[in-house]
């Protein structure tokens, strides 16, 4: 244990930081001179300075995905060229896999051991799934009358700009990315100001793999100069956006105001997990509960951050949660053993730390942890936290938190649940844990979730649509339906002569 905790530091000092945009096959020269600083959230301490693309500059990179869109080399060319490239790219993306999962735990505060096993296979297989894909899709001919033919072609819909949050940074890229290119789109991804490291090395991984140059650009910079310039952009037909819902909606005030562009949304959630007293295993779902919200500190949009409990088994349930939370222990993210990382910023942990203040104000009921720890190590590592007697109407109760805090809830039926689970400006996810069939198909029906996980949490592959109900967001990513979000659709008639 000791031996591999000292290899991963050892490894520290010699990985290069990339931090420099990558924009027209090469790493960027740029007019904007502002820069910012990014630091490592298990220590607090600097990891490197990266620019922020002002208008000129995002105006290059849309200009060089244009031109690369235009020229055809990568729009135009066969689905099958374009599998063997992002089966090239996947394949590098694996040779890189420590490396990758080393920079994402630097830069985001996760444990390196969930990097390794989660954010980079998955990111791997994303782009591998959308690249196999795509020469196996068949377009339409329509069943009209016998003297014409109708058919109904899908096209690149053209420069795509992907905007992206920092808890997952290059599997939410690689969402994004992998559909867009597979379709024959040139691309600007975005990564979120705290986090770029992942998205520049993916860049120049693609470039390696064959993506031609301006195809694929990353764009580094904040959110109200360089999002906010690739919104308005009138040069730029869909942005793919995931992130809070403030900002999502942000985004489709900016396509009003310019060129129309589409705009696909993963925003936020407060998903509920409901455990109905037939639960065929408390242990199994009182582990997924504590996944469900621990995992990844809690910085996951579909985490499971209400907990529903009926009334009967409430007691028994919450004993064997707590020993779960128990299993989370804040460490080192780069000691393998580490379960519970840091939260990305120290603005972000005091915010979750304020809204902790607020269940203690309104009157919820601490059932373990709730304070900062590590503290001495310079990083923001918080306490795997559960409040009991959380109602409707408690900020914690309705507000995304995106950090360690569990809020838990009663009910007496499985009306009430719904109701419950319901009662949010959000409908990402939603657990049910029951025996009944009944229980599972009816109650699973009502409620108004993008995806319902019946005894499990947090299930998930690239196979299925990932995405929201209500204020959680518009459209879906992973999945074929994905791909279609990056494709315009045309019908050609011909009229036919005997
Ligand atoms: P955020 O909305 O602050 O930022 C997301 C991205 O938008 C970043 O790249 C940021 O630079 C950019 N941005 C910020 N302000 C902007 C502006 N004014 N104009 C243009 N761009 C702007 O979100 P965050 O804090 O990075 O991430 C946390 C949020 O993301 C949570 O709400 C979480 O639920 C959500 N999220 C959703 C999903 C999903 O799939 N539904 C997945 C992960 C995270
Ligand atoms: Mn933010």
């Amino acid at each position: 244990m000791k031996q591999q905790k000292t290899h991963w530091h050892d490894r520290v000092a010699a990985q290069r930081i990339p931090t420099v945009a990558f924009v027209a096959g090469r790493r960027a020269t740029l007019q904007s001179e502002d820069i910012y600083e990014i630091f490592n959230p298990a220590t607090g301490k600097p990891l490197g300075a990266v620019p922020i693309l002002g208008e000129q500059d995002v105006n290059s990179a849309v200009s060089a995905a244009r031109a690369a869109f235009d020229s055809g080399v990568w729009s135009q060319s066969a689905p099958a060229e374009r599998k063997a490239v992002l089966l090239r790219l996947a394949a590098l993306l694996e040779d890189h896999a420590e490396e990758l999962a080393l920079l994402e735990s630097l830069n985001t505060g996760k444990p390196i051991s969930d990097a390794l096993a989660v954010d980079i296979p998955s990111a791997v297989s994303a782009i591998a799934w959308y690249g196999e894909a795509v020469d196996k899709i068949y377009d339409d001919v329509a069943p009209t009358a016998n003297d014409v033919m109708a058919f109904i072609t899908r096209e690149p819909i053209g420069v795509v700009a992907a905007v992206v949050p920092w808890n997952f940074p290059l599997l939410m890229a690689c969402w994004k990315v992998a559909p867009a290119l597979a379709a024959g789109n040139s691309v600007l991804l975005k990564p979120a100001e705290l986090t770029p490291l992942t998205a520049i090395r993916l860049a120049e991984l693609a470039q390696e793999a064959g993506i031609p140059d301006g195809v694929f650009n990353v764009v580094t910079g904040t959110g109200p100069v360089t999002g906010r310039a690739l919104g308005l952009h009138m040069d730029v037909d869909a942005i793919t956006f995931t992130g809070s819902t403030a900002i999502g909606k942000q985004f489709m005030a900016y396509s009003s105001q310019s060129n129309l562009k589409r705009v696909s949304l993963e925003c936020g959630g407060k998903s509920p997990n409901i455990v109905m007293a037939d639960c065929r295993d408390l242990d199994e779902a009182a582990l997924a509960a504590a996944f469900g919200i621990f995992f990844n500190q809690g910085e996951v949009c579909c985490a499971g951050s209400r907990l529903l409990v009926q009334d009967s088994i409430k007691d028994a349930f919450l004993e064997k949660l707590i020993t779960q939370a128990a299993e989370f222990v804040a460490g080192d993210p780069l000691d393998p053993d580490t379960t519970l990382g840091a939260l990305i910023s120290q603005p972000h942990m005091a915010k979750v730390q304020s809204l902790i203040a607020s269940a203690h104000d309104e009157g919820a009921n601490l059932l373990c942890g709730g304070e900062q720890v590590r503290a001495e190590s310079g990083g923001f590592f918080l306490e795997p936290t559960v409040f009991d007697g959380v109602s409707q109407d408690m900020t914690i109760g309705r507000e995304e938190i995106f950090g360690p805090v569990l809020s838990v809830m009663d009910f007496a039926t499985p009306d009430e649940a719904v109701q419950i689970a319901n009662n949010s400006i959000y409908g990402l996810g939603a657990g049910l844990w029951t025996s009944n069939i009944d229980t599972a198909l009816t109650m699973s029906k009502r409620i108004k979730a993008g995806t319902v996980w019946v005894n499990n949490y947090d299930e998930s592959d690239i196979t299925v649509p990932f995405g929201g109900y209500k204020q959680s967001g518009i459209g879906r990513d992973k999945s074929l339906q994905a791909l279609s979000f990056f494709q315009e659709t045309k019908t050609t008639w011909i009229r036919l002569r005997g």
